[in-house]
């Protein structure tokens, strides 16, 4: 079997609306991971400019960007490290505060999470407005990290993330 196109892997991904709350269209991408050749990939596509070697460590963003993170990091032989929300954590940490549509949330690292000059692809599911990936890569850079890319599975392109990452190399998969 041909490895799948994004087109292919787009197809995969089921629209669930008004979840978890009325006009948001959820975006579920357990019917991907579900699948073999979509779910590997999906991973080869969020990682094809990288080679193993080429990245120290990545970093992925709680939760569903645990999933993809964590497989790249294994494909990459890299590192991976987690940020999570806010008390996770059970070591000492850095924390970073981001707007919600309504109210801040805080994402956090471990201070030990990266060597300092760290070659780091940051990697989430899914771009919205931008806000807890720009959070993620304010953390990796007060650690001294150095953000290769940030990648993600699934862009909302509407919501103009990307104005928030502003200054960092990013690409997305598939867009809507
Ligand atoms: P944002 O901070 O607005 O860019 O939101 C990104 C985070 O929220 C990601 O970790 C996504 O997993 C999640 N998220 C936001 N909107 C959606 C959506 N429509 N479908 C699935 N996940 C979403």
């Amino acid at each position: 079997m041909p490895h799948p196109t994004a087109a292919e892997i787009e197809r995969a991904i089921r629209n669930i609306p008004d979840f978890p709350k009325p006009g948001i269209q959820f975006k579920d991408i357990t019917p991907v991971l579900a699948d073999p050749r979509l779910f590997a990939g999906a991973v080869d596509l969020l990682i094809a400019p990288f080679q193993p070697g080429g990245v120290d460590t990545v970093v992925g963003i709680d939760a569903r960007g645990f999933i993809f993170a964590a497989a790249a990091a294994h494909k990459l032989r890299a590192g991976f490290a987690p940020v999570r929300k806010k008390g996770k954590l059970p070591y000492q940490t850095i924390e970073q505060d981001y707007e919600l549509e309504y109210g801040r949330a805080t994402v956090a690292m471990h201070v030990d999470a990266l060597k300092p000059g760290a070659r780091v692809l940051l990697i989430d599911d899914l771009l919205a407005t931008g806000g807890t990936s720009s959070a993620a890569a304010a953390l990796v850079k007060k650690l001294g990290g150095n953000i290769l890319e940030i990648a993600f599975l699934i862009e909302l392109k509407f919501l103009n993330g990307r104005q928030k990452l502003k200054g960092f190399p990013v690409r997305s998969v598939i867009a809507y």
